[in-house]
């Protein structure tokens, strides 16, 4: 029986109280995860304020920077394990996880490191009242002990894409993973371990959210910023507990996210980008589209289209020739997910196809599937198109008028990305300025640069990271002033 250890002050900790990780794809136990307790938890933030006092704190830039591209270099020659690790943990086919997850995981420690590297602070020159000078300059240093909560849709990528340039910027981090996916997080205690980043550097503690690890952690008065990706709802509650001590967050939060389908755009690109940005992970993408608007003349032919997408999707186990539909992660997401496909359903929607469970065999019938969906027909202030579901469905409508388009995906209280479609520039950028979102693509999704702004506008999040933007969260800006 494999169990998933709590990784405090460079050591595994073992604690009573476990809980089962199953996989997703057939239900089977993977191991055993320990849950930390406050006492664990108080540990780790310790241990983290520790190393932030000792040789991390003391270290070079420019030996940290190695230090975090052995890191990225030790994920690369343990690729196979993350893989498995993170194919188990959430289902997902090997096609993505090898190109998607994995990589990116590691790249998100050298991407920063380089940046922390290489990026500049301000000089000014200013003029005094005396007639003489004096010379500003800034100087950046550590936030502290970063929380960083993390979800389970893409979860190293998504936790190195916060512990990467929190270590870049000197901090230390106690990281809470989801208790959906222990498994990555656990394996990078052994990679900090491997190279040599000091004990305290990296900690991890395992467990849920309330009267948890997750809010053991984000109340904890020792903690002096939390960074967490997650449900809107949870972004409240640890904001709420972010308060008290006043410290600060960068939040990446829901979406309900629109992609726009011009008539001038180009139809078989179009079709292809919304059907990876509805379905990709099983629609498990913060990302991902589940309003899509197609403009009048083309509607008819796109939905035809998108429908012969759908119902091509192979599901089935990740390691598998062709399969490119892994599960939902949980009996209890699919459990909700199911539920919006019947809210739809009530709601009088035209289901185009999907809208159940597809028939899988042996002991994949034991795992968390469902039909990618389509629906049409539906009112705007239908559930399906106001709430965010996270399972691999949308709802197309018509619309006629580029105002109209700019509306429609405007009408949502969240406002992480849009995607556009169209071959007319001229409306590509007049779109883009006026959709109320984070990211705009234009002709294409998820196509990520990591030195460009992330982040969401309205519900969707609070602050940007990527690139210098990062840097604004994870350090304390200093400016030193001199008179000459
Ligand atoms: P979630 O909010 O349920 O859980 C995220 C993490 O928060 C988990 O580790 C959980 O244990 C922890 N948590 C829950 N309650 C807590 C509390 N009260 N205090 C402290 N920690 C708590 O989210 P999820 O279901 O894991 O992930 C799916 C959600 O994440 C979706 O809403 C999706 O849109 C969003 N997401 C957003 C982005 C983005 O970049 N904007 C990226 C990925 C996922």
């Amino acid at each position: 029986m494999k169990h998933f250890l709590n990784f405090i002050g460079g050591e595994f900790v073992a604690t009573s109280k476990t809980f089962d990780n199953r996989a997703p794809a057939d239900n089977r136990l993977l191991g055993r995860v320990h849950e930390a307790g406050a006492a664990e938890v108080d540990a780790a933030v310790r241990a983290a304020r520790a190393a932030l006092q000792g040789e991390w704190g003391r270290m070079s830039v420019g030996r940290r920077i190695e230090l975090l591209h052995a890191v990225a270099d030790e994920i690369n020659r343990r690729f196979d394990d993350f893989l498995q690790a993170e194919m188990a943990d959430t289902g997902k086919p090997h096609s993505l996880a090898s190109h998607i997850d994995i990589p990116r995981g590691a790249a998100n420690f050298k991407v920063f490191a380089d940046i922390v590297k290489n990026v500049p602070t301000e000089t000014f020159e200013t003029a005094t009242p005396d007639g003489g000078q004096a010379l500003n300059y800034a100087i950046r240093s550590p936030l502290g002990v970063i929380g960083v909560v993390c979800p389970w849709n893409l979860p190293l990528l998504l936790m190195t894409w916060k512990v990467g340039p929190a270590l870049a910027c000197g901090n230390t981090v106690v990281v809470k993973p989801s208790e959906e996916t222990p498994a990555t997080a656990t394996l990078l205690g052994e990679v900090m371990n491997a190279v040599g980043i000091p004990p305290g550097v990296y900690n991890v503690v395992h467990g849920f959210g309330p009267q948890s690890a997750g809010e053991f952690l984000t109340t904890h008065p020792g903690v002096d910023g939390i960074t967490f990706t997650g449900e809107t709802r949870t972004g409240e509650a640890i904001m709420a507990a972010a308060a008290k001590g006043v410290r600060p967050v960068s939040f990446e939060l829901g979406g309900k996210n629109a992609g726009l389908v011009f008539a001038d755009a180009d139809f078989d690109k179009a079709v292809a980008g919304i059907a990876r940005s509805a379905f990709e992970n099983c629609g498990q993408v913060c990302l991902g589209t589940e309003r899509v608007y197609v403009q009048r003349p083309i509607f008819e032919r796109f939905v035809s289209a998108l429908k012969a997408r759908a119902e091509a999707l192979k599901p089935g186990p990740s390691e598998e020739a062709g399969v490119n539909l892994g599960p939902l992660i949980s009996r209890e997401h699919q459990q909700k997910v199911l539920s919006y496909y019947q809210k739809a359903r009530d709601e009088g929607a035209t289901v185009v196809t999907g809208g159940g469970v597809p028939q899988m065999t042996g002991a994949l019938a034991e795992g968390h599937w469902v039909q990618p969906t389509i629906w049409t027909g539906l009112p705007e202030s239908a559930a399906v198109i106001r709430e965010e579901i996270f399972g691999p469905c949308c709802h197309i409508a018509p619309f006629d008028t580029e105002e109209e388009a700019i509306a429609l995906a405007n009408a949502t209280d969240y406002g992480l990305a849009t995607t556009v479609w169209t071959e007319n520039l001229g409306r590509a950028h007049r779109v883009a300025r006026q959709v109320e979102v984070g990211i705009c693509w234009i002709n294409s999704w998820f196509l990520r640069d990591l030195r460009t702004a992330f982040g969401g506008a309205k519900a969707s999040g609070i602050g940007r990271e990527g690139g210098v933007h990062s840097l604004e969260f994870y350090t304390e800006l200093r400016n030193v002033c001199i008179k000459l």
